[in-house]
């Protein structure tokens, strides 16, 4: 079986949140390959695990990712948006969605979900 690559985005308010879901499923993760937009990354690193980091997300890091969905070298994408929060790179987030429903790429947006997506990837 190809090694699966898991993308990994969080807001600044939902970074504890990803921290805690990628620590809640480490056991999967640790057998995939994971990048992350560059702030994301670097505190999933946190976890032991190694972490691919794009750029800041601000600085095009989601259209970095949303470019490897489009090439068919992403798997799943876990997304925690912040619904309380206004972004200045609220186009490149919306890019991303619409290209993860173009190729047709599981993108979570909230831990219960992801968790669905990573049990049914492994
Ligand atoms: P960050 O980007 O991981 O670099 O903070 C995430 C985002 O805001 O899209």
């Amino acid at each position: 079986m190809n090694t699966k690559t898991i993308a990994l985005i969080a807001h600044d308010g939902k970074k504890a949140d990803m921290v805690a879901f990628v620590k809640d499923h480490v056991t999967l993760l640790q057998n995939a390959n994971l990048v992350a937009t560059g702030t994301t990354g670097s505190y999933v690193t946190q976890t032991g695990l190694a972490v691919e980091c794009k750029l800041s997300g601000p600085k095009g890091g989601d259209a970095q990712i949303a470019a490897m969905a489009a090439e068919g070298k992403i798997d799943g994408i876990i997304f925690f948006r912040d619904p309380l929060g206004k972004h200045a790179h609220e186009p490149d987030i919306q890019m991303l969605m619409r290209i993860s429903d173009l190729y047709n790429v599981p993108l979570a947006t909230n831990p219960a979900t992801g968790s669905l997506i990573i049990k049914g990837l492994f």
